[in-house]
């Protein structure tokens, strides 16, 4: 049943009963790379190809960080580079920027941003500002195979993966849209949109390479975040990367049961193996895990889950950001109270850093398992996040 859980391109629905994997729709083809996605030797090749072998080496270094650093539109901008060699590389290709098909704005000051790829499809991505930090959370796949029963875009299914371009070009869009400064750790992105980010392994880490290569768009690691709901042997392949994120698993669950319940990925990839793999992570110097608990009212939010997680997460270096379920069309759980999740914090905190993760953008259905996708002409489509 979970025999293709590591590679989405071949992926069926966990339980094919059930109506939500009865969407799961047929993998499409990846569409073919652009200039944004592409690291340098990619772009030396362009150049040599496109210029000829008399084209100076630094052209390439040119256009990559006109893209990345300087975060050109189109061709034109890239006045760096004489007009002949401008006008060959735009007859024959494509920055690949996605373009901007609606923004939702939130009266919290969240944006949404409905973005359309080059093969037509759609991916959301949300702009969080919050005093001195703005927050992006990116899509890592167009839906997701993973089932997990409190999101929305588990409805959806897994159409394609996204290329390492895709990933980049939501970061390149709506920070360039909204004029977002880099300096100072202002600019954190998360990779919890759309998607489990780890069942799509080398666009991911492509991607992050370009946004952490100080050439490149020049993040510092503290300000990526990807969020998994736990492939082991991914998160184990993720540790052996230099450039990698921070690591944050979706636990959601106290017991192997629970979690199978509320996540049936746990059959393929069980608590207990889930939680080695943690306590193997080698973590930086500087770093935390990060276990985020959404907390569903009266299935896994007694005092006796947070002792359970609190005993789980005992030998870890860890954080727990809890997130009371924002309530979705056929998710059968309900939030719970205030004071269930007080209660929950309080035991946690005993022991492990504990924190409550406040909604953002419930009015324009951009909260955590809220998004919504949806324009004029396209059928609505849910999807959610938290991998
Ligand atoms: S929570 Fe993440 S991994 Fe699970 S279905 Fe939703 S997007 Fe996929």
């Amino acid at each position: 049943m979970f025999s293709n859980w590591e590679n989405p391109c071949s992926c069926r629905p966990v339980n094919a009963s059930s109506g939500r994997s009865a969407k799961l729709k047929t993998m499409a083809q990846s569409p073919p790379e652009t200039l944004v996605g592409m690291d340098l030797t990619q772009i030396r090749d362009l150049v040599g190809e496109t210029g000829g072998p008399s084209e100076p080496a630094f052209r390439a270094r040119q256009i990559y960080q006109a893209i990345y650093r300087s975060q050109a539109r189109s061709f034109e901008e890239i006045s760096s580079l004489p007009a002949k060699l401008r006008d060959q590389l735009a007859s024959r290709h494509d920055l690949g920027l996605p373009e901007i098909e609606r923004v939702y704005d939130s009266s919290d000051g969240s944006r949404r941003y409905l973005l359309r790829l080059v093969d037509g499809r759609t991916v959301e991505t949300v702009l969080m500002p919050e005093g001195e930090r703005d927050t992006i959370c990116i899509s890592t796949q167009v839906g997701c195979p993973v089932d997990c029963k409190f999101c929305m875009t588990a409805f959806l299914g897994l159409e394609r993966n996204l290329t390492a371009g895709e990933i980049v070009g939501q970061v390149l869009e709506v920070s360039g849209h909204n004029r977002l400064r880099r300096d100072g750790g202002r600019l954190n992105i998360v990779m919890m949109g759309q998607g489990e980010p780890l069942l799509n392994f080398e666009n991911v880490v492509k991607a992050t390479r370009i946004l952490l290569d100080p050439k490149g768009f020049g993040l510092s690691p503290r300000r990526i975040t990807l969020s998994t709901s736990g492939i082991v042997p991914k998160i184990e392949q993720l540790g052996c990367e230099e450039a990698r994120p921070k690591l944050a698993i979706s636990l959601n669950a106290s017991t192997q049961r629970q979690r199978e319940e509320i996540m049936p990925i746990a059959r393929k990839y069980p608590l207990a193996d889930l939680m080695a793999a943690c306590k193997a992570y080698p973590l930086r110097p500087w770093e935390k895990l990060t276990f985020e608990y959404v907390l569903l009212k009266g299935v896994n939010d007694t005092d006796a889950d947070a002792r359970r997680v609190a005993k789980l997460l005992a030998r870890l270096n860890a954080k727990v950001n809890l997130i009371a379920l924002n309530p979705g069309p056929e998710i059968p759980f309900e939030t719970p109270t205030a004071e269930r999740v007080a209660s929950f914090q309080a035991i946690m905190r005993r022991s492990t850093p504990c924190f409550i993760r406040k909604p953002r953008g419930l009015d324009i259905f951009a909260a955590c398992g809220q998004l919504k996708r949806s324009v004029v002409g396209q059928a609505s489509s849910p999807v959610g996040y938290e991998s």
